[in-house]
């Protein structure tokens, strides 16, 4: 799958399309604009940045794009257009240090493949800047504290894009968990996957991928159980299938597995790049149940009840609310609520996963 047919994927829902929804934005904004946007410099100018990123970034009340990093200089010179950036205000990999002496720039946005994270963000640490990082944070432990270590070091914040955990029918879903609404949940089915078309690209690369479906999606039903537990997981058990051991050369297809968390609460998952159709979760409860189906998409979250209540909160954009939300704690000096600390962890319990498949029995994480 080119990363246009994997786009298209997670924009299905056509119907659910962000635009006439606009005018009831949920959790959007607080009443008044900040004297200054904060600065956002995006890092890696690839299909995320290109179609998501930037976009979001003109609803944003409180930040901006004010500047780019790519190795590619036909690219910044349509940006540059496209968005009005200065020249000023592009850099190239090897250049974005020289950002230090750029007013313009507050945050920079790594958007590159997982395992170059810890370079970039290292380069915009030391420019002073506050980095915003994608999901999965890196590809090791190690390298996401020394993220840590080097933006605590700047004495400058540090966040990774969880947008689930701004996404009002993933919240909504979390205020049913915690509020007990349908009892206690005890059992969490989360599963996420796509399709992989394209053999060629980084996603199948050990070295910039760190891993595969896992890494890329199966992150998002760790984040899932995670948020509606409240909770780390204390037990895990997972195995993994190939159905295309050349394309699956250097990374996992498809991984199966389980965690137990403190309360008890068990969560089964399935994490893929061999089909669509998998991106929902349901949590069973004392009471009955809830879940979204997708869970995980651009546009177009939606679930349902036991009780037959539809939820179906309107959002017209994700990843705007995320960075309105890093935008806010760094105006108001505020804990990020998904901070590096956040992308350590589900790092850890990625890792756990892959070390239970290798040893081919659970691992105990208590
Ligand atoms: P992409 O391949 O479309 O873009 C990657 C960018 O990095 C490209 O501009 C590429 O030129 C650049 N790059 C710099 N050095 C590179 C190198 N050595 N090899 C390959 N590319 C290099 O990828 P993407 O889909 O935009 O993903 C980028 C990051 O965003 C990943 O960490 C991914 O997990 C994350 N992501 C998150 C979401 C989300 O919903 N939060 C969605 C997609 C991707």
């Amino acid at each position: 799958m080119q990363h246009k047919s994997r786009r298209q994927f997670l924009t299905h829902s056509a119907a659910l399309a962000a635009a006439p929804l606009l005018a009831g934005v949920a959790g959007s904004a607080i009443a008044q604009a900040p004297e200054r946007k904060l600065g956002v410099a995006l890092c890696g100018l690839g299909s995320l940045a290109t179609n998501q990123i930037a976009p979001a970034l003109l609803k944003t009340r409180n930040c901006r794009l004010a500047g780019i990093v790519t190795g590619t200089p036909s690219k910044a010179e349509e940006w540059k257009k496209k968005y009005g950036i200065p020249a000023k205000s592009v850099y190239d990999y090897q250049t974005m240090n020289r950002m230090a002496d750029n007013k313009d720039i507050d945050i920079v946005y790594v958007i590159t493949p997982n395992a170059l994270h810890l370079e970039h963000t290292l380069a915009a640490a030391a420019a002073g800047k506050h980095v915003f990082c994608e999901k999965p944070m890196e590809i090791s432990v190690e390298r996401c504290q020394q993220m840590i270590d080097a933006v605590k070091k700047a004495g400058r914040m540090l966040s990774v894009g969880y947008r689930c955990q701004f996404e009002p029918n993933n919240l909504e879903c979390v205020r049913l968990a915690k509020e007990k609404v349908l009892g206690d949940v005890k059992i969490i089915d989360a599963n996420f996957g796509f399709a992989m078309g394209d053999p060629t690209q980084w996603r199948l690369k050990r070295d910039l991928a760190g891993g595969g479906s896992l890494m890329d999606v199966g992150i998002y039903c760790l984040q899932t159980a995670r948020m509606l537990t409240g909770e780390d997981p204390i037990w895990i058990n997972a195995s993994e299938a190939k159905t295309d051991a050349v394309k699956f050369r250097e990374v996992d297809e498809t991984v199966m597995w389980q965690s137990k968390f403190p309360s008890g609460v068990v969560a089964n998952s399935v994490s893929t790049y061999s089909a669509n159709g998998l991106a929902g979760f349901r949590a069973a409860t004392t009471r009955g149940w809830f879940g979204l189906e997708p869970a995980y998409f651009y546009n177009g979250n939606r679930g349902r009840r036991s009780d037959n209540t539809e939820i179906n909160i309107p959002v017209a954009d994700q990843f705007a609310l995320e960075l309105e939300d890093f935008a806010d704690c760094i105006i108001n000096k505020k804990a990020s609520r998904v901070p590096g600390e956040m992308g350590l962890s589900d790092v850890k319990y990625l890792m756990a996963i892959y070390e239970s498949i290798k040893k081919g029995r659970p691992v105990s994480l208590a």
